[in-house]
This record gives structure tokens, C-alpha cells and sequence, in this order.
């Protein structure tokens, strides 16, 4: 199977509404520009050295996701061109983002990350925290900054209703969320193993790695 046959393949099981987003990490460029050939914009990377890397010599018309827990020290780095940052989980870094975005004269679109897995290993926060913090005027003050969404990660099981039932309850908490927050419109769940069932429970926005570029050989 070539990239561009799986991105085919997904692109007809997707419905329009839904954005691809193609996770490049690890991958080399010419795998992302084989994507991009056809007809792929969206890419998604976990690290900001190698998001930063990429981009640097790819296409300028990709939009870039960071997808992963980000460090607060190395948002500068992304600042001057990142379309979006999906694992935003704290006021400081949501700061630090804001400071950054102000000095590229840009406004940086962000999700929440909200934790809806069992294990203890996924970054996220919980429905009470975002709350507090869409409601905070310390928020209301950070001009460069828009909260666009939410972004989830299931627990990686076999068990299919465990799954669901944690997509199904990241877009109740969404839902919730986006009635006071208009500017909310994106809810990032789903992988290559789960993004057909966090579609059929609302999603839409998927972040799809091993399905179109083949598994990762690597260890962490
Ligand atoms: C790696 C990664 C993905 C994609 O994983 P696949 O299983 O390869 O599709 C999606 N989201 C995040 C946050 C990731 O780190």
C-alpha cells in the first residue's frame, strides 16, 4: 500500500465535515511529501524540534498541529507559524502561548486537552478545571489566544465499548461547553486504531498516524 492509497482510502470512509489531520511524526519528509502530492494540507507532530524542523523545509502552504503535551519554554519556537495546538492543559502554558503569539503579531488557536482515559499516563484536564478556566477573567485578558475546542485521547484498549463510552463523554462535555463558547468548533478525537468510532460519537477532527504512513519503528 502506498500513502496516497491510504489517504484515499480514509478520505472515502470520512465524512466531509471531519478534518484529517495526517500525524507525520518520526516519518521523513519525503513521506509527507508524498502525502502532500496528494492532496493532503493538514500535518500533526508531537515535538516541537522536529514540527519546527519540518516545516522549515516543506511547503509553507501545510498547516501545522502540534498534537502533543507541549513545554512552555519551547512555545516560542512555534509561535511564528502554528495553526494550532491541540494539547493545551494548563493557564500558564495558555500564557506563555498568548505572550508568544502577541510577539508574531498573531492570535494562536488552541484545544483544551481533557483527560477521558483510565490510565494515569495521559495528559488532559478534567471538565471542572476547563470550566474554572473558560469562566476565569484572566482568560479574557489573554487577546492572542482563542480557545477553538477540545482534544481527547480513549485509553488504548481492545475493549471497543470502553472507547466509546470515553468519546461519547468528551463530546457531552463539549457540547456543554460550546453553548457559552461560540467560538468553539472543533472537538479532536480519534486515531488511526479508534477514528471511525470517535466519528460515529461526534468528532470532528482526527489525528491519523499509522494508517497512512505505516507503523513507527521506534521506541520511547
Ligand atoms: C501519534 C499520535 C497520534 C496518531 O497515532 P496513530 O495511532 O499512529 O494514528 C494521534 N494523536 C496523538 C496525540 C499522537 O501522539
Amino acid at each position: 500500500m502506498s500513502i496516497a492509497s491510504n489517504l484515499a482510502d480514509i478520505n472515502d470512509t470520512i465524512p466531509n465535515n471531519v478534518t484529517l489531520v495526517a500525524v507525520s511524526k518520526t516519518k521523513p519528509n519525503s513521506d509527507i511529501i508524498e502525502a502532500y502530492n496528494a492532496g493532503q494540507r493538514v500535518f500533526g507532530e508531537n515535538k516541537v524540534q522536529e514540527l519546527t524542523a519540518k516545516a522549515d523545509d516543506l511547503p509553507k502552504d501545510i498547516e501545522w498541529h502540534l498534537i502533543g503535551h507541549v513545554q512552555t519554554n519551547k512555545v516560542k519556537y512555534i509561535a511564528p507559524f502554528v495553526s494550532l495546538i491541540h494539547a493545551v492543559d494548563s493557564f500558564k502554558l495558555l500564557e506563555e502561548i498568548n505572550k508568544r503569539a502577541e510577539q508574531n503579531n498573531r492570535i494562536i488557536n488552541c484545544l483544551f486537552q481533557v483527560k477521558i482515559a483510565e490510565e494515569d499516563t495521559k495528559f488532559g484536564m478534567s471538565e471542572n478545571e476547563i470550566n474554572e478556566l473558560l469562566c476565569s477573567n484572566e482568560l479574557k485578558e489573554l487577546n492572542n489566544v482563542k480557545i477553538v475546542g477540545l482534544m481527547g485521547m480513549a485509553t488504548n484498549t481492545d475493549d471497543e465499548n470502553q472507547i466509546r463510552n470515553e468519546f461519547s463523554s468528551l463530546k457531552k462535555i463539549y457540547d456543554i461547553f460550546r453553548i457559552q463558547n461560540t467560538e468553539f468548533k472543533i472537538l479532536s478525537m480519534g486515531m488511526s486504531g479508534d477514528y471511525q468510532i470517535a466519528i460515529e460519537e461526534g468528532s470532528n477532527m482526527v489525528r491519523v498516524g499509522s494508517a497512512i504512513f505505516g507503523s513507527r519503528n521506534y521506541t520511547l
